[in-house]
């Protein structure tokens, strides 16, 4: 061996053993096939620990196992180590810097290495001498790093979720977010998060959310958003404060959860799916719920029972497709001429009902004579006008539902005896 590498083995000898670090070098100049290496490094790659040196390109890990495990890399990688170990041995650089797997045969396992390489010596025209190299066992680094992007992975292409600073600008978003809103990572990252918001959503649902927020608190609620194209999908939004050190708010987490389809069948399940307006079955429940309130409170609350006149000569007439737009805009009449607290559904076929709370009989009255003379002088674009007849009943004493929608009902009758477009009323 010659005097020079001798004197680095037993430098690094003493100075490096404690560690359990690989150490190699080689003497370029001299011998350049072979390597010199610590006894860790014989252990971790399987090298003959009683040889003095060792083959290059039969066992380096580098060059040597490094290309027969080639296999277990993936090839650009592989090229790449090598290549850039080629080009320090031909001088190019004079470092080397990288991580490389290494395939175990004795346990049947890819560890992880880091590999740092370095001349120590240069000739006269600048080549390399002696180069040494160190290499490190990152096996438990990079299986974690592994794991946590796998994870990370998992979140990203399954959980809708934003993570916004205190201002509300979009700081980071998954693909699954994007996915579902039709916006690119790059047109939400920036901007503000109500981007997605649906222009029926209200801006104090925001607002009481930021109030909330400030105090540190997680905010849930359900909201309306907009996807890119303009389409509106449901979400359960929960936001959650992330702190800095000093306990302050420096961000927030928000995770979507699509319930469009919830709010879908919660609709369906209360709606009436042509007017919009509640379904039978909703109109019972408000019913019963009125009634208790009734018996609880002693309120003033009255029903209005409507049933369009002759509309079957309209259907005759003009079609039941006609027939549907005339109950549509029957629908709206209704709804845009009583109070926001009344509830305004369809009982069936033609047939609509109106709920009005702490509104006693002589007022319900009135607001049943005014839908009258909407309906009758409202165009419907058909030669005869549409005219309705109209039963009155309050909540009494001892009633059930039952009875008081008898009562509305029999006004009703009495109504079109009466030569229907009328109003009747038997509290
Ligand atoms: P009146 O109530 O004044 O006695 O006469 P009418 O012609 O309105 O009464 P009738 O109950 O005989 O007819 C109601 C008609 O309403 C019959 C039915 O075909 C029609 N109808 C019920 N539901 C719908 C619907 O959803 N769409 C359409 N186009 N027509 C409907
Ligand atoms: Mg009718
Ligand atoms: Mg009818």
């Amino acid at each position: 061996m010659k005097k020079n590498i001798a004197k680095y083995i037993e430098q690094f000898e003493q100075t490096l053993n404690f560690s359990d670090l690989s150490w190699w070098i080689i003497d370029y100049k001299n011998d350049p096939g072979y390597f010199y290496c610590n006894k860790v490094m014989a252990n971790t790659f399987n090298l003959d620990i009683n040889a003095q040196k060792h083959s290059v390109v039969d066992t380096c890990p580098i060059a040597g196992d490094y290309i027969k495990n080639v296999h277990l890399a993936s090839t650009n990688k592989a090229n790449l180590i090598i290549k850039e170990y080629l080009e320090l041995l031909n001088q190019e650089k004079k470092e080397y810097n990288n991580t490389f797997p290494y395939y175990d045969k004795n346990i049947d396992t890819v560890k992880y290495f880091s590999s740092k390489a370095k001349a120590l010596e240069l000739d006269e025209e600048g080549n390399v001498s002696i180069l040494f190299g160190l290499i490190e066992n990152i096996t438990s680094k990079e299986t974690l790093s592994k794991e946590l992007k796998e994870y990370h992975n998992i979140i990203d292409t399954n959980v809708m979720t934003a993570t916004t600073n205190t201002k509300g600008i979009i700081l980071n978003c998954s693909s699954a977010l994007c996915n579902i809103t039709g916006y690119s990572k790059e047109e939400l990252v920036g901007q503000k998060y109500n981007i997605l918001k649906h222009p029926d959503t209200s801006e104090k649902v925001f607002e009481k959310m930021e109030l909330a927020l400030a105090k540190g608190e997680i905010w849930e609620n359900e909201i309306k958003n907009q996807k890119k194209n303009g389409e509106e999908y449901w979400i359960k939004l929960i936001v959650s404060p992330i702190f800095n050190e000093q306990g302050k708010i420096k961000a927030f987490t928000t995770i979507n959860q699509d319930i469009t389809d919830k709010k879908i069948i919660e609709k369906l399940s209360k709606k009436d799916k042509l007017t919009n307006l509640y379904n039978r079955a909703k109109l019972d429940i408000l019913l019963e719920k009125e009634l208790q309130t009734f018996e609880r409170y002693e309120t003033n609350s009255s029903i209005i029972m409507l049933d369009i006149d002759y509309f079957k000569s309209i259907n005759d007439n003009y079609g039941h497709l006609i027939g549907d737009k005339v109950l549509v805009q029957i629908a709206s009449i209704l709804r845009s001429n009583t109070r926001i607290t009344d509830f305004v559904g369809r009982w069936g076929g033609e047939e609509f009902l109106i709920i009005c709370p702490n509104s006693d009989i002589e007022n319900t009255e009135k607001v049943a004579s005014k839908l009258k003379d909407v309906l009758e002088f409202s165009d419907f674009g058909m030669k005869k006008n549409v005219t309705a007849s109209f039963g009155i009943s309050s909540y009494k004493e001892n009633d059930t539902v039952d009875t008081l929608l008898q009562r509305a009902d029999n006004a009703l009758y009495n109504a079109k005896e009466n030569g229907r477009n009328t109003v009747e009323l038997i509290p």
